[in-house]
């Protein structure tokens, strides 16, 4: 059984993957308009009309711009924690009750077969989480991403997970010598923002370590980092470590970074 999963966008301006496994389809996130997650499903094969749901991370607009939308006009349940649910709720719009689903952290379900872990984040919104999706037979795939610092709960989250999305948005260099407001500067830097380069780098090695072997790196800062910058800092860093047969790419801003698959063998 396998996991598939496609960036459809990410980056500080708006946010979806579609993930699809034991017969369900899912977008995590939808963080662009409607339209344009919808094209870039149909750019990647998928029928907007399939999807069985969405799951969101965190009331940020950049995670939930077209969640409302997307869910009225293609008639899916959107899932969040309940505090999440409180904080975007005006920006949703109607939302008929039976598709308002609720998650806790650190409490699993099922959609079908498919198994959905939303963890706890430490992020400046309401009650952020990330999510592993698993098979039964072990094929697992988690995003990590709107993280403020590098810290055991999360990670443990992810660890085994053969494929992980995870944030690398910022070069520090560049953040301390661009142009954005002091206190904005200090809310990406805070223990309750967004994972550096260089946070990125020492979670990839943690979770390679515990046997992931497709890494892809997102939700850059279109400020304060460079595509080549994110992917060298990590790479570097699994380099020096002398990690093998891993595959590390980013993950694009403005349109689908193609199709992964994510088996469970890929951990043996
Ligand atoms: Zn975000
Ligand atoms: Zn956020």
């Amino acid at each position: 059984m396998t996991l598939r999963f496609s960036p459809l966008f990410s980056g500080s301006s708006g946010n979806a993957v579609y993930v699809s496994g034991c017969d369900m389809q899912l977008l995590i996130d939808c963080g662009m308009s409607c339209a344009r997650v919808a094209g870039e499903l149909r750019a990647v094969g998928v029928s907007p009309e399939d999807i069985g749901g969405i799951l969101v991370t965190h009331e940020h607009i950049d995670h939930i711009r077209g969640v409302g939308v997307f869910a009225r006009k293609y008639r899916c349940p959107v899932y969040a924690t309940e505090e999440t649910w409180a904080a975007m709720e005006e920006k949703l719009g109607a939302i008929p009750p039976e598709n308002r689903r609720m998650v806790r952290p650190g409490e699993d379900f099922f959609l079908g077969q498919l198994n959905v872990t939303p963890f706890p984040t430490p992020h400046d919104a309401a009650c952020s989480v990330g999510y592993v999706l698993s098979t039964p037979d072990g094929a697992r795939f988690g995003l990590a991403t709107d993280i403020g610092c590098v810290r055991s709960g999360w990670l443990d989250a992810v660890r085994g997970c053969a494929a992980v999305l995870l944030e690398s948005n910022y070069d520090p260099g560049m953040l301390q010598a661009g142009r954005y407001p002091y206190d904005l500067k200090r809310r990406i830097q805070s223990r309750k923002g967004h994972l550096s380069n260089d946070d990125a780098a020492e979670a990839a090695l943690a979770l390679v370590h515990a046997g992931a072997r497709q890494l892809v790196l997102g939700h850059l800062s279109k400020e304060n980092n460079f595509p080549e910058l994110a992917l060298q800092c990590t790479m570097s860093a699994l380099e020096r470590d002398g990690a093998a047969g891993v595959q590390v790419c980013v993950a694009r801003r403005d349109g689908n970074s193609g199709v992964f698959t994510v088996s469970a063998e890929m951990l043996e």
